[in-house]
């Protein structure tokens, strides 16, 4: 019997590539006779090449099913659509035996480590191992989503303060928290978004041989813990993916970042972050931008490029001038947060950045969007308290609640605590990553369950 080869399949959408690939970098350092092939379409491929890859890893094409590229003007819902329509209907597996007459000796594919959201590997005749990107959380609630349901249905809008105390491990959230509505999404977007995670909530508890979490254990109060154990027995939680051995080259800093912050005083800067999707209505977006300039932080804000005709007059032109703040499109986010200059981050609390924040020690202050990201903003500011949250219903981030935020978080008195309690976090994470902690245990039972042959 060869050695195993191992196909990582990535979601090609959002942030969800760049982690499956640290993961499947971790596993290739983790395993070196061990082959891997990375599945993705071209254009996510393309955005992921750059760094050097471990030589047992191959990068692997897969149909898109639509129109990619920068000229496709096909709506991001609907290339999702395609592209999940396509490896549902035999694509996945007619990839898998490409990759595997591909591969050196010809070995068959004898394990999918797949992204939750390419469920249908559960049907790929190999054992299938998921990777949860998003808020723990938020996947016990979608695994739990026919109760929930069934309980709010008809009272979302009137008991949205409500705690869900009858829910297991989901007592600290409320009705609102949960990730069903599509606020800020489309109506097509939330439907795509939906069929998809109602297959992931019926397929992953059936038929995944193992599931992995971005989270260290311990990271959540163990009634959270026992009910995620209770609805996925076979989970576990490896992360922040981002710390696993091998699991990032070197970060790339094209705009000066970590330069700039090495000139700045510790924990002074605040860094502002919306991710990859999330995008604030332009009117808020100038009130953050007044916000942060009125706290008088040195501030660095990763913002896409379309959005700053959208700033403030003149904003561009006064953070150079002073020399306190640098907008770039782009950060070297995760070693941004892990920079000594870095004491705030304000957030639309994607779940990736959220365990980065942790990760860095950072309090955080949120703005959750769609998604996860109430649930993960209200695990920022209840579970752990290491942060506060703009909250989507009360009100947006107003000037004078981004410059209260930022102040807290940096120095305020009333945010002393949630400092310490972003240093405990890190020192937990550190903990995790020690060759005996909890991560790295449970890394290396994902690598022997991913490596098995029958
Ligand atoms: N990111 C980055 N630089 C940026 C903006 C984002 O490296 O300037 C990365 C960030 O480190 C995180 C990911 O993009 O790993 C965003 O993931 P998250 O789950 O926070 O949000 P999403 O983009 O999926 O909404």
């Amino acid at each position: 019997m060869g050695s195993p080869h191992v196909a990582v399949v990535a979601f090609p959408f959002s942030s969800h590539a760049p982690k499956l690939l640290a993961v499947a970098r971790a596993l290739a350092t983790a395993a070196p006779s061990a082959t891997f092939s990375f599945l993705s379409t071209a254009g996510s491929l393309e955005r992921l090449r750059g760094a050097a890859v471990p030589g047992n890893l191959r990068f692997v094409e897969v149909p898109t099913g639509g129109g990619e590229g920068d000229d496709d003007e096909t709506p991001a819902w609907r290339r999702m659509e395609l592209f999940v329509e396509v490896a549902e209907a035999g694509g996945l597996k007619q990839s898998l035996e490409a990759a595997g007459a591909a591969a050196p000796g010809a070995a068959r594919v004898s394990c999918v480590v797949g992204d939750a959201f390419m469920s249908m590997a559960a049907d790929a005749g190999v054992p299938w191992v998921a990777v949860w990107t998003g808020g723990p959380c938020a996947l016990l609630a979608h695994l739990r989503g026919d109760a929930l349901r069934e309980d709010i249905v008809g009272h979302a809008a009137s008991r949205g303060d409500e705690l869900l105390s009858s829910h297991p491990g989901l007592g600290s959230f409320r009705v609102r928290d949960l990730p069903f509505g599509g606020a800020n999404a489309s109506g097509d977007m939330h439907r795509v978004m939906s069929l998809l995670l109602h297959r992931v909530a019926q397929r992953l508890p059936r038929a995944a041989t193992a599931v992995a979490l971005n989270a260290f254990p311990g990271l959540f109060p163990p009634e959270v813990s026992a009910a995620l154990a209770d609805a996925l027995p076979d989970s576990l939680a490896i992360g922040p993916y981002h710390l696993l051995p091998g699991a990032v080259a070197p970060a790339g800093d094209p705009h000066g970042c970590l330069a700039w912050l090495d000139r700045r005083p510790e924990r002074a800067v605040v860094y502002v972050s919306f991710g990859t999707v999330a995008a604030p209505p332009p009117d808020e977006l100038r009130e953050l931008a007044t916000g942060l300039e009125a706290s008088g932080a040195p501030f660095l804000w990763s913002l896409r490029e379309e959005s700053w005709p959208l700033l403030p007059l003149g904003f561009l032109d006064r953070a150079g001038a002073k020399g306190n703040g640098l907008l770039v499109p782009w950060a070297p986010q995760a070693a941004v947060l892990r920079h000594p200059a870095v004491g705030a981050f304000v957030a639309h609390s994607g779940w990736g950045s959220v365990v980065e924040g942790v990760s860095g020690g950072v309090p955080m202050a949120c703005r959750p969007f769609f998604g996860d990201q109430q649930m993960n903003a209200r695990a920022v500011a209840e579970l752990w308290r290491v942060g506060t949250s703009f909250d989507d219903d009360s009100g947006p981030m107003t000037r004078v609640g981004v410059a209260a935020a930022v102040a807290s978080l940096l120095s305020g008195e009333d945010g002393a605590p949630m400092r310490a309690r972003a240093r405990e976090l890190q020192a937990e994470v550190d903990e995790a990553f020690q060759p005996d902690g909890g991560s790295m245990i449970n890394f290396r039972k994902f690598v022997e369950i991913v490596c098995a042959r029958e």
